[in-house]
């Protein structure tokens, strides 16, 4: 589909700089034509002083011999430059037109991919719910609280299923455009992401110390507490009961700097570079049965500080816990 468009593109481009150069040609063969003939013309009226009326029309006739052959120079020169142009612009066309279909066709793959995933996630709590749905009705025997059992675990499934589609649906609404930004306190945005996380930190024992100075950044408030969200959420997650989650911030030059640091299981080194991606889990993550998400969390956040014209990385060592930053353009 895109190499047709490519040489439809092409073939677009190369109609116009052929139809300007065809153009620009043709004018410049009439001006030179006239100039020529203008010349002549005074050349024979000047000799006509001094020579006799024999010599002269010899002479008219040679200057119009000369004049035709210029003319005749000056066209052929005129169709090799355009078989120059044809070729070059043909070249050049279709580089441009593969230029210009580049970032749609990535876009087209992305968004292929991201339906082919998002299915993919889909189907596991949907064929564990059709599963266990037809094996009861199966049975001839069930009785109440085996119902109520399939109830509750159907309902697990459902809430599941929740989760992944509110996590896609904040995916696919979270960035791409440069959101509406204003100037906000990163204090007060990371105070209301502790307090919103304060309940599963409690449920882990999980103090959160959070020292954040009163820093001002261009934002958007409700993008800033859901990325902290996700960053305190994960550090919750993937650290041992008991431990401390520190939110700090500093600034550097037109930067504010967020750090999330946490004390928990740690990325590895080869990790690092992919738990962004959608979708992504750490083999020691998909490993563990409880607490898990699907891989959305950092491709949200991540869209987030972007479309904030920020940018987030990670110091990790497995093991021993990890720091998350987020840069941010200071106000
Ligand atoms: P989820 O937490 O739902 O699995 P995320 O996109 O938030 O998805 O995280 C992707 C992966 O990155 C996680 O599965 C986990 O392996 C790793 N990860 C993220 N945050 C941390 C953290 N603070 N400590 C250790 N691993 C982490």
């Amino acid at each position: 589909m895109f190499h047709s468009a490519a040489l439809r593109l092409t073939l677009w481009y190369l109609a116009i700089i052929m139809a300007l150069s065809i153009i620009f040609s043709g004018m410049l063969y009439r001006l030179s034509a006239d100039e020529l003939d203008r010349n002549v013309n005074r050349q024979i009226g000047y000799f006509n002083n001094f020579l006799g009326p024999r010599e002269n029309d010899n002479y008219a006739q040679l200057r119009q011999t000369q004049v035709s052959e210029d003319r005749a120079h000056l066209r052929t020169n005129l169709i090799i430059f355009n078989i120059l142009v044809l070729a070059g612009g043909g070249a050049a066309s279709y580089l441009l037109a593969r230029r210009t279909l580049e970032p749609i066709e990535e876009a087209l793959k992305s968004q292929t991919r991201f339906a082919a995933d998002a299915s993919h996630e889909l189907r596991t709590p949907l064929t564990a719910i059709q599963t266990e749905n037809e094996v009861a009705l199966r049975d001839p025997k069930l009785n109440k609280a085996q119902v109520v059992g399939l109830l509750k675990s159907n309902l697990e499934e459902v809430a599941k299923l929740k989760a992944l589609s509110e996590g896609l649906l904040r995916l696919a609404n979270g960035g791409g455009q440069m959101r509406d930004t204003v100037i906000l306190d990163i204090k007060g945005i990371a105070e209301a992401a502790t307090a919103r996380m304060a309940k599963a930190a409690k449920l882990k024992k999980i103090k959160i110390v959070n020292k954040t100075p009163e820093y001002w950044v261009r934002g958007e408030p409700d993008g800033l507490v859901e990325l902290l969200s996700i960053l305190l959420d994960n550090a919750i997650k993937y650290s041992p009961a008991g431990s401390r989650v520190n939110v700090t911030a500093r600034k550097h030059h037109r930067e504010v700097q967020l750090r999330i640091t946490d004390s928990g299981q740690g990325i590895a080194a080869e990790e690092l570079s992919k738990i962004f991606e959608r979708f992504y889990r750490s083999e020691q993550s998909r490993a563990k049965a409880d607490g898990g998400g699907y891989g959305l969390g950092l491709a949200i956040a991540k869209k987030i500080t972007d479309s904030l014209g920020g940018h987030i990385e990670v110091v990790s060592t497995l093991g021993k816990g990890s720091t998350f930053i987020v840069y941010l353009p200071a106000a």
